[in-house]
This record gives C-alpha cells, sequence and structure tokens, in this order.
C-alpha cells in the first residue's frame, strides 16, 4: 500500500512539473516511475503506440536546431549543421512499430506464433557525441517495442539529453499516452549509471559509447547491447574513382568534425594513386600537415606527455586545431591530412577529431589486411573505394565489420545519403548491428494445439 501510494505521488508530482518531463531528482524514483509508465504502456492498442511515436518524431522535429545548438554550446564539440542532419534522420528514419514483425508455423498440430514482446524497462546509456540522437533514436524504438526507458546521458551533454528526454515526454502525454515512459536524473553520473545497471526492475541495458561502458554492461548480468568504439579504415585502390574518393572521405571524415563512431579516421591508400588523392583532397579543403615540426608539434598537442588522447579537441574545429600549433589558416578548412607510418598513434587511436593520418601500400592486398589490423576487431564501420568487384568483396570478407561502405562517405551506412534505415546505437561487440525496436524485444512462442490450422 505504502509503496504505491508513493508511486502514485511520483507520477502526479511528475504530470503537475511542465518543466521537468521525465527528470527526477533519484535514480530510484526515475525506474519507479519509468515502470509503472511501461505497465501503462502495454494496455494501450499498438495503433496508440504508433500515435505516440507519431508524436514523438512531430516534437523532436520541431526542436531540431534548439537540439542542436544546444549540443555544440554544451559539449564544445561538433558542428551545428551537422547536428541538423543527424537528427533529422534520428527522427525520420528510425524504424517504429512496423519493425516488429511476428513469426508463425502452421500444420497438423495447430499454429504456432512467434511474438516479438518487450523486456519491460531499458536503461539506456547515452554517448556526448550525439547526445539527442542516441536518446530519439532509442527511446522511438524501444517505445515502439512496448518498453519504457530511464537514460543515464553522458554527465557533460546532461542538459542537451535532458531537453530531448522532456520534450519526447510532453509529446506522449499530449496523444494520451503514460507520463514517464523515458526517464532520467537531474545530475547523472557514473555512479547514478551503477545504480540503475544494478536495479532488479532493469531488465535489459543498452549501452552506446566507449570500451568502460560496454565492458560495464557486458558484466553486469543482465541483457546488454553494447554499442562500442570504432576505428574505420578507408581504402583507397587503384581503380577508384579518386576525384571523387577525395571528396567522400573529406565529407565523411570532417562530418561533425569527425564525432560519429562510423566517421573515417585514417586512409590507406595504394601508393601509385596516393599523390593524386592527397592533391584531391586538398581541393575539398583538407590542408596537408607535411611540416616535420608541426607535425611533431600537432602529435604533442594530441597526445599528452602519458600518451592520453588530449579531449579538449575530441569534435573541434581543423582550423581551431592548427591555430593551436602556430598555423594560421582559413576557416573553411575541414580536415588535417598527414601522411603517417601504420604505427602511427594518429593511425591506431579513435582520436574522434578532423585529423586524418594518409598510410600509402604497395597494394590493394597489403591495404586490405592494414585495414583489418587497425580496426582492431571492433567490427564497427569500414570504408572502401574500389571499382573492382574482387577488391569489394575482399575487403568485405576479411574485415567484419557491421557496416561497410563502398564508393561513398562513411555516414551513407547511418541513412544519410545511402539507402537503408538510421540507428545510433551500432551494436557491433553483441551482434545486434544497426538496433532498430526489434533489437529491445524478447521472442516469445504461443502454442494453440490442434487448432487454427486452415490449410
Ligand atoms: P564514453 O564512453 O566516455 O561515455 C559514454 C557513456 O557511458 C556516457 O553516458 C558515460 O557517462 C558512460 N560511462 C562511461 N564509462 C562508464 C562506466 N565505467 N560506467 C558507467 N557508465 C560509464 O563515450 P563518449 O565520449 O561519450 O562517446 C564516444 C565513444 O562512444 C566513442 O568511442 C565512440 O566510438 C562510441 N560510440 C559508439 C556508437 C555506436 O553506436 N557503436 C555510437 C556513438 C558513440
Amino acid at each position: 500500500m505504502i509503496v504505491k501510494k508513493i508511486l502514485t505521488e511520483i507520477t502526479l508530482k511528475n504530470e503537475a512539473t511542465d518543466s521537468a518531463y521525465g527528470i527526477f531528482d533519484h535514480m530510484e524514483e526515475a525506474i519507479e516511475a519509468a515502470w509503472i509508465a511501461q505497465k501503462e504502456l502495454v494496455k494501450y492498442s499498438l495503433e496508440c503506440r504508433g500515435k505516440f511515436i507519431a508524436a514523438m518524431r512531430a516534437a523532436a522535429r520541431k526542436n531540431i536546431e534548439l537540439f542542436s545548438k544546444m549540443a555544440v554550446e554544451e559539449t564544445g564539440m561538433g558542428r551545428y549543421e551537422h547536428k541538423v542532419m543527424k537528427n533529422t534522420v534520428a527522427i525520420e528514419k528510425t524504424p517504429g512499430i512496423e519493425d516488429l514483425k511476428p513469426d508463425a508455423v502452421s500444420g497438423d498440430h495447430g499454429l504456432t506464433v512467434f511474438e516479438l514482446s518487450p523486456y519491460g524497462v531499458i536503461g539506456a546509456i547515452t554517448p556526448t557525441t550525439n547526445p539527442t540522437e542516441t536518446v530519439i533514436c532509442n527511446a522511438i524504438g524501444m517505445i515502439a517495442a512496448g518498453n519504457a526507458v530511464v537514460f543515464a546521458p553522458h554527465p557533460r551533454a546532461k542538459n542537451t539529453s535532458r531537453k530531448a528526454i522532456e520534450i519526447l515526454n510532453q509529446a506522449i502525454i499530449e496523444a494520451g499516452g503514460p507520463a514517464n515512459l523515458i526517464t532520467a536524473i537531474k545530475e547523472p553520473t557514473i555512479e547514478s549509471a551503477n545504480i540503475m545497471m544494478q536495479h532488479k526492475k532493469i531488465k535489459m541495458l543498452v549501452a552506446t559509447g566507449g570500451p568502460d561502458v560496454v565492458r560495464t554492461v557486458l558484466s553486469s548480468g543482465k541483457k546488454a547491447i553494447g554499442a562500442g568504439a570504432g576505428n574505420p579504415p578507408a581504402v583507397v585502390d587503384e581503380t577508384a574513382d579518386i576525384e571523387k574518393a577525395a571528396k567522400d572521405i573529406i565529407d565523411g571524415c570532417s562530418f561533425d568534425n569527425n564525432l560519429p563512431c562510423v566517421a573515417e579516421k585514417e586512409v590507406i591508400v595504394v601508393d601509385s594513386v596516393a599523390d593524386y588523392l592527397i592533391f584531391n583532397m586538398q581541393k575539398h579543403n583538407a590542408y596537408l600537415l607535411s611540416d616535420e615540426n608541426l607535425i611533431k608539434k600537432l602529435e604533442k598537442l594530441v597526445f599528452n606527455d602519458k600518451g592520453h588522447l588530449n579531449r579538449d579537441l575530441v569534435g573541434k574545429d581543423a582550423d581551431y586545431i592548427l591555430r593551436k600549433i602556430g598555423v594560421d589558416c582559413d576557416p573553411s578548412i575541414r580536415a588535417i591530412i598527414v601522411e603517417t607510418d601504420k604505427n602511427h598513434d594518429f593511425v591506431q587511436e579513435e582520436l574522434m577529431m578532423p585529423i586524418l593520418p594518409i598510410v600509402r601500400v604497395k597494394d590493394v592486398n597489403e591495404a586490405i589486411e592494414l585495414a583489418v589490423e587497425v580496426e582492431h576487431g571492433y567490427r564497427h564501420t569500414a570504408i572502401i573505394h574500389s571499382k573492382n568487384i574482387d577488391n569489394l568483396s575482399k575487403m568485405a570478407k576479411e574485415i567484419q565489420t557491421t557496416i561497410f561502405v563502398k564508393n561513398g562517405p562513411s555516414y551513407a551506412g547511418i541513412g544519410v545519403g545511402g539507402e537503408g534505415y538510421s540507428t545510433f546505437t551500432i551494436a557491433g561487440p553483441t551482434g545486434e548491428g544497426l538496433t532498430t525496436a526489434k533489437s529491445f524485444t524478447r521472442s516469445r512462442r504461443c502454442v494453440l494445439v490442434d487448432g487454427f490450422s486452415i490449410r
């Protein structure tokens, strides 16, 4: 009785506070409220669920500019115009309830239906690099599948993620749905994320972020989806359309200042076309850094004495980074390109800034072998520019990445300019791939014996 009273108070308190849709002081409250909301959600028809998703998309659509502006201002990373594009695909191209297709078997002994049902309350941890895109994409997929979601946003993007959560919740309520299908706490921390992960009412965990958080959810003992880091190589062979490859690579690597996990992080090019590729990259606003002293300065800037990545440069503009090493350049410069050997930290580490190392190799076989090596087995994303079908197939087979883009910029792999739906949770480590609503369901078998087979 007492618990029920507290929970009712939580719901009422939250409904009454217009500015805090789904936002609570304590993790326990956020989880309880989402738990109640999920119980309500499954009482609604699928048609209603579809309406809630439509309302979420409409409300987010009205706030794309706000989300994009807040993300750049709060995190100090990325580019406004690219955040607008990323939010747009999250809103328009994340699958909804249509993704949940049942399966059936019928025969002499009746009819068996396989249905996709919700887990209940999902705990979702989101990155600083896509603070609203991941919230929008996860919320659409998880609610379409009949779940509620408690978000643990990155502390450095908490206000931006919170804004998206509030707006989506308000839209659901205005469409006649339950309050608190999406919740979070005011001051998210790593500690509060850990409380969430261990809570018994959280039935599934979805982590979108770097290796630490993926490792943490995978050792939680719960069903977990891990969408981790990448280090996408772009291979260019001698058969490629070099002018186009140069443009595509610079477009992809400079997209949101290289924050996306899918963005080109290094180029591996066959020696015979390397000079022409570099020449064409410069035509597309890449700055070639070739002075040895400046390269040394850049290395010292990007990695500290202990070899740790300088987080202050993550997602910064290329001209900002160049000015830090004393190079005055036009703000139209989108990327810094630098020739390195294959063991250079710029190649081996996921930098998430518009610095693109280029490694020359003698032929395509060496290029593919090196691409596999520097992808580090993340199985995330890889890109190739080639007109040779055998080379395209060989790399696809050998690199085994979740996303493999041929003859286009990396972002085509998440539905920006390429065919297919969009997602911001690409689950390589746990194998769900480009997650959608059905990734957030349990398959259940419902058997009617000796009936309803009408064959
Ligand atoms: P991050 O790993 O620093 O943080 C991600 C989230 O995990 C944040 O909410 C953070 O608070 C939380 N977190 C981190 N360590 C934790 C721990 N030990 N316990 C509990 N929570 C923890 O990553 P970031 O800088 O925000 O995002 C960039 C990283 O995410 C890159 O490595 C990028 O490749 C990856 N990423 C992957 C995908 C994908 O779909 N695979 C999408 C976006 C970003």
